[in-house]
């Protein structure tokens, strides 16, 4: 299915657990015109992560680093951990018309937000707490004492929900890519971003 996006960050966060990740992954597969943002993080690379790929895994010193210099587009400190989006690729995405998906915290969204009003910003949600919680206890790559972490960040996170403009909540894997497909498809049809095609029927009448 095509979208009518060019050039627009899609914006996804949500409390550690509630499978954002593996979603915005799958929203880069189905759509040609949309990559997935690596990030940089301090974390250590769980069972399975590969760098590049998942993250690039950077030492506390070369992320300080990357900051300073600039690379980053925006960065912050969660969980205890740095996480930040590289900013050139972020802008040669967004410069080549691709739009680009942002697995990122909400203190990143907003960031992002500030700078790119016209993004587009979604908070998953799981159906309640409970689920959460036991996704978060089944993931098992993450001690006890994260996963409380993880939850008092939750927490947190929720106050800033109001920044977003959808809440989408995470069902079945299928029917959440249907909910987020509607989402991409009717924001390209807003008025706003078709004013190209406009003026040209215009033009042209
Ligand atoms: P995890 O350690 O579970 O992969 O990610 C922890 C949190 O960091 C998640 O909420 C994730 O969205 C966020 N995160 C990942 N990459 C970035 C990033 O580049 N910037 C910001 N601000 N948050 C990020």
């Amino acid at each position: 299915m095509k979208i009518r996006l060019k050039g627009v960050p899609i914006v996804v966060s949500a409390p550690s657990g509630a499978g954002k990740t593996t979603l915005c992954r799958l929203i880069a597969q189905k759509y040609k015109g949309i990559s997935y943002s690596v990030s940089a993080t301090t974390r250590p690379p769980r069972r399975n992560e590969k760098n590049a790929i998942d993250y690039f895994f950077l030492s506390e010193e070369e992320f300080k680093r990357w900051i300073k210099k600039g690379n980053l587009i925006e960065w912050a400190k969660v969980h205890k951990y740095y996480y930040g989006t590289p900013k050139k690729t972020f802008e040669e995405t967004l410069k080549k018309g691709y739009n680009i998906v942002m697995d990122i915290d909400v203190q990143g969204g907003i960031n992002i937000k500030k700078l790119f009003p016209y993004g587009i910003y979604m908070f998953l949600l799981t159906k309640n707490v409970d689920i959460l919680k036991k996704r978060l206890t089944k993931r098992m790559t993450d001690t006890k004492k994260s996963i409380k972490e993880r939850i008092k960040n939750a927490r947190k996170e929720m106050q800033s929900i109001n920044e977003y403009d959808y809440i989408v909540i995470n069902d079945t894997i299928k029917k959440t890519l249907d909910t987020i497909s509607a989402i991409l498809i009717a924001e390209g049809c807003l008025i706003e971003r078709n004013s190209l095609i406009i003026k040209t029927f215009k033009k042209n009448l």
